[in-house]
């Protein structure tokens, strides 16, 4: 089954989640080592937290939810991004609606929002799960199931995501553009060079 979180990997980019689980990187970048700090932290308040974890073996997904917000008429998965920019992304947008699926194959109801919450600017941002979230968690879902040792994706097309990647050093995207140019054709890389 595949984690719900590295629905966020792969939504970010396919190449990335090929290192992270095929190359045993320990590549660390600032954001993800302050976010979970921040996630450890926040899991000591007793008030608050309600981590469970869950599988669904039909939609070959399991992962663990931050915390569920119960307001007695629905029930609410919650997502806690650290951003520096108080902003969120499709990615994180993916994993929120995975674990809203996930929940629902759980409970046997709908949910039909889950909610992202932004350490940064302390707000919470309300995500209606739409039918693209839900056929692209299927699909990202699909994909990664299909990938191969042997089959490495290509560069992502938006060089400013590298800027912050943590398997940037072994990804290389400037020095494929560089060398082998016809793998980074449409992905921007061919301008940076
Ligand atoms: S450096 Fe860029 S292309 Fe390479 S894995 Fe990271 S985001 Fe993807």
């Amino acid at each position: 089954m595949i984690n719900v979180s590295d629905l966020n990997q792969y939504g970010y980019c396919p190449r990335r989640y090929w290192y992270l689980h095929f190359y045993d990187t320990q590549g660390r970048n600032y954001e993800r080592i302050d976010g979970k700090t921040t996630h450890e932290s926040k899991s000591t308040r007793s008030d608050w937290i309600n981590e469970i974890y869950l599988e669904s073996e039909s939609l070959g997904l399991k992962g663990c939810i931050d915390v569920l917000d119960d307001n007695g008429e629905d029930v609410i998965p919650v997502e806690r991004k650290r951003s520096q920019r108080g902003q969120y992304y499709w990615n994180d947008e993916l994993q929120l609606a995975g674990y809203c699926m996930l929940l629902e194959a759980n409970i046997s109801e709908a949910v039909p929002e889950g909610v992202i919450y932004l350490y940064s600017t302390d707000e919470r941002k309300r995500i209606r799960i739409t039918e693209r979230h839900r056929e692209s968690v299927q699909e990202a879902v699909s994909q990664i199931r299909s990938m191969t040792v042997d089959d490495i994706p290509p560069l992502v097309d938006n060089p400013d995501k590298c800027e912050k990647c943590s398997t940037r050093q072994y990804c290389m995207p400037y020095e494929t553009a560089l060398l082998e140019p016809k793998k980074a054709e449409g992905t921007g890389w061919e301008d940076r060079i």
